[in-house]
């Protein structure tokens, strides 16, 4: 084949004799062929060369001064597969032609010998122009994904090959990131072909928005998408643009009237670090996956040396676990929970699995679980698990407690059996435990991830008279109020939020409001984790119902268990009931011989003295006792006092902060005063009446702003208006939950909606001064304000109702305007009480 006219053939001469090239390239010319040709004697030059042109094909000499043939041919094969190269040498030798004929040369010749040279320059390149024409028309057949249009496999490694030559060039990084479906097995199973090949567009479209015009996004196949991240700087940009990639998948789609939640778990592998080519690349990229995968779903792992004998140790233990069911290595450890509503007693256990394995001793669930799930095994296991829990409960429940329940872990394969609750029922009856003595435990984001199937396997399960228990709350989707449409009894808020919670406002804020948005959806509320006296102490503050965790005790073996029941042992509540109004009073001061003297100047004030002479030790007693008023020192070592009450306000808000000081740091107490974290500034040394009284004031400001927030709770929890003001909040909560400042923009929203509330409300106490009002009641009656007397700016025959001293609706006409009026009593224990007024406008008659 006969090179065109006109496009001249470009030929690259490998070689340090300029005068040999020129020869070359004559008798090139000669043959009839129109040639260019560059000669390069270098590696760099050889790279640079390849770099900038298009070449037809290389002639290498086999030595060369400053480096030789094989190294070429080494360069040039990463460059560029398929580009012809034909070696010369001055000298014959068989061991060096067959040599650089397995390193990828076409042909070896030897030098001068033009007889043979020019035909096989003229076979390679007529072979390299028909090799060059097949690969086109294949891929213009099948260089796309039919389905998606993204590139396929084949594309994606030429991407690969090509990226990565320019990686080495630049000498910056290249990520591939493999990324696979999250359960896409399910939603093609249970949702079929259509639905799934939809899925999978819709991902293709959101990983490709995500990304940058330099990368390439390739589907593999089934569920397998890959990524070719160049230009990387560092390995933390890499993450950043996985997890934006993450973030897209986790958007809810919307498919055929079915609302589906995807995730994807990425595997991924730098360039040069964890393999030098394409292949040891993308194996790499392949076992970092498989731990992404085994990891849990939606997330993603950088592929480390260790993995490799990691996965081979998982393979193994996978096929160990197939047999231990058998074997009876499985064991059924049992965990109490306390009921703190019921004086600290144990009131249920939750089933925990163990296996007793022959040669690694026993092995905790997080290690084989996963690999259960994966391969199938967790549906027999589990099934194995409900059995035993239940049958053993049933014993207990005969022995100790009639009500005493159990609560088992369902995992996602376990909840995608349709038949599940039909193997309840039957385990329950083969068992002889009645149903209202078992609570399964799911966790939400598996409850949330199929709304339709969750609906219906819920219903099911709850129809049977089995509780329903959200685990790990707070972890993923937290919405209350949207796991309001399931039949939920209990949600248990995830021990990551329990660590902190005496120390960590963040923390504390979401159990704050995970309780309280609990409760007033009349769910229980289980803290698990619960390991220390000051996080018990929190819990109980905050009206906690139930507790688990190791400061009772770990999961034990049945014997184990069944001892904790006969023995009776159960919690010391540790706040006493309120009801008993104690002044507390917490000193905390660095110096012994001030706390000695402050101490004996309370003595006679009847104050239970608490002290510390740490903040760690502060925030210790105020978890485990109802502090009203706290005492700091300015300077300590580790803290200042107004770092230490902004944080103390943030947990405590209901306390009231005062700074004693012999310094005065004007601006900082400044600032804490006016945000609030500081109620009085008082100096030392001080006059002891005076300390007094200002303390007896304290007390006196906090047990009256106590009373009003009762008021206002009672108003909150009586009012089913207000309890759409908590989802709304929660909601928010959920949110911002990664924010600081939680707490209070929890209250500002309360506060907010309330106020928005499209419904005029009023709330008055029993002497008919108005506590609150709304931005609706404000509007009809301008005056209607906090504080001001409700005969006085409603019209009389509204405010008269509450008067009547029950709950009533009335229909009224004042001045033309007819009226829809609610009034319902709001009455508590604790003594406070009042009215919730909530009115409707209607049409004006006449
Ligand atoms: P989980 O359902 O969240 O169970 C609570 C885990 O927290 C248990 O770990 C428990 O031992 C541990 N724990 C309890 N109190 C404390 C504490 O005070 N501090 C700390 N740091 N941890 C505490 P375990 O037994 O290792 O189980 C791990 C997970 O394995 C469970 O998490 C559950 O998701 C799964 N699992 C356990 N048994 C089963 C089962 O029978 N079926 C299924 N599907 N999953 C199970
Ligand atoms: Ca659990
Ligand atoms: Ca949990």
């Amino acid at each position: 084949m006969e090179p065109m006219a006109g496009s001249p053939l470009n030929v690259l001469i490998v070689d340090d004799n300029p005068d040999d090239a020129i020869l070359l390239a004559h008798a090139l010319e000669e043959d009839g062929h129109c040639i260019a040709h560059a000669r390069v004697e270098t590696a760099q030059q050889l790279e640079d060369a390849l770099a900038q042109g298009q070449w037809d094909i290389v002639i290498a000499d086999y030595t060369l001064p400053r480096f030789n043939a094989m190294h070429a041919l080494e360069i040039i094969r990463r460059h560029d597969a398929s580009l012809p190269v034909i070696v010369v040498s001055g000298t014959v030798g068989e061991n060096m032609a067959a040599e650089v004929m397995r390193a990828g040369a076409q042909d070896y010749v030897l030098k001068n010998n033009l007889k043979r040279l020019l035909p096989a320059v003229r076979r390679e390149i007529a072979e390299a122009a028909l090799r060059r024409q097949q690969a086109d028309s294949v891929y213009r057949l099948g260089h796309r994904d039919v389905l998606t249009g993204l590139p396929n496999r084949a594309l994606m490694m030429e991407r690969l090959v090509h990226t990565l030559t320019h990686a080495e060039q630049s000498g910056k990084m290249l990520a591939i990131a493999f990324a696979g479906l999250d359960r896409f097995k399910h939603i093609f199973d249970g949702l079929g072909r259509k639905v799934a090949d939809n899925v999978l567009i819709e991902v293709a479209r959101r990983i490709t928005g995500v990304l940058r015009d330099e990368d390439t996004v390739a589907r593999l196949g089934g569920d397998e998408f890959m990524l070719i991240l160049p230009g990387i700087a560092q390995e933390q940009h890499v993450a950043t643009i996985v997890q934006k990639v993450q973030q897209a998948l986790r958007q809810p789609l919307q498919i055929d009237g079915h609302v589906i939640h995807t995730s994807a778990s990425f595997g991924i592998a730098l360039y040069p670090r964890d393999g030098a080519d394409a292949d040891l690349l993308l194996r790499s990229a392949d076992t970092a996956m498989y731990e992404a995968k085994y990891a849990g779903r939606d997330t993603f792992r950088f592929f480390d040396a260790t993995m490799h004998a990691r996965v081979v140790q998982h393979l193994e233990l996978e096929s160990e676990l197939r047999g231990a069911l058998e074997r009876r290595e499985l064991e059924v450890y049992y965990q109490p929970q306390i009921d703190l509503n019921r004086n600290g007693t144990i009131t249920s256990f939750e089933a925990l699995l163990r296996w007793n394995h022959p040669t690694r001793g026993l092995v905790c669930p997080d290690d084989f679980i996963p690999l259960a799930e994966e391969s199938g095994l967790i549906v027999p296991i589990g099934d194995w698990v409900l059995q035993e829990a239940c049958q053993t409960t049933r014993i207990w429940a005969e022995r100790f407690d009639p009500g005493l329940r159990i609560a088992v872990n369902l995992s996602a394969r376990q909840f995608s059996q349709p038949d599940l609750p039909q193997k309840i029922a039957a385990i329950l009856k083969a068992t002889n435990l009645p149903a209202k003595n078992l609570e399964v435990e799911l966790t939400e984001s598996l409850v949330m991830r199929d709304i339709a199937l969750s609906t219906r396997m819920l219903a099911e399960i709850k129809a049977m008279g089995v509780s329903i228990a959200v685990d790990d709350f707070g972890t993923g989707y937290s919405s209350l109020s949207y796991l309001k449409r399931f039949p939920i009894d209990t949600i248990k808020i995830d021990k990551s939020f329990v660590g902190e919670i005496s120390s960590n406002p963040d923390d504390a804020a979401i159990c704050q409001s995970i309780i309280a948005m609990g409760h007033s959806l009349r769910l229980k509320v289980i803290a698990e984790g619960v390991e220390t006296d000051s996080q018990l102490g929190f819990l109980e503050q905050q009206h906690c119902d139930v507790v688990q965790g190791y400061l009772f005790s770990r999961a034990v073996p049945a014997q184990a268990a069944e001892e904790l029941l006969r023995s009776g042992r159960k919690f010391d509540v540790l706040v006493p009931p309120s009801g008993a109004p104690e002044r507390v009073l917490l000193l905390l001061d660095d110096e012994e011989n001030i706390i000695t003297s402050l101490k004996r100047l309370f003595r006679r004030d009847g104050y239970r003295v608490l002290s510390a002479n740490s903040a760690a030790a502060a925030f210790e007693l105020l978890a485990t006792n109802k502090v009203g008023v706290i005492m700091s020192d300015q300077r300590m070592p580790n803290m200042t006092g107004t770092e230490f009450l902004h944080r103390v306000k943030e947990l405590y808000p209901d306390t009231i902060r005062i700074v004693l000081s012999g310094y005065t740091e004007l601006q900082s107490v400044i600032e804490s005063i006016n945000e609030g974290s500081i109620y009085r500034f008082l100096t030392k040394p001080w006059d002891d009446d005076q300390l007094r009284a200002a303390i007896r004031e304290a007390f006196r400001q906090q047990e009256m702003a106590q009373e009003n927030i009762q008021l206002n709770d009672q108003f909150r929890d009586a009012s089913w208006k207000l309890r759409q003001t908590n989802e709304l909040l929660q909601e928010l909560l959920t949110e911002k939950s990664a924010r600081i400042s939680r707490n209070e923009v929890m209250i500002g929203a309360a506060h907010e909606a309330f106020f928005r509330l499209p419904v005029p409300l009023l709330g008055v106490d029993d002497s008919g001064l108005l506590a609150l009002s709304n931005a609706r009641a404000q509007s009809l009656w301008p005056s209607a304000l906090p504080g001001a007397d409700i005969d006085e700016v409603v019209p009389n025959e509204i405010s008269d109702l509450f008067r009547h001293g029950k709950t009533t609706t009335k229909s009224l006409t004042v001045n033309g305007c007819s009226y829809f009026v609610h009034c319902e009593r709001i009455d508590s224990h604790a003594g406070g009480a009042g009215w919730l007024l909530e009115v409707a406008q209607q049409n004006r008659t006449g």
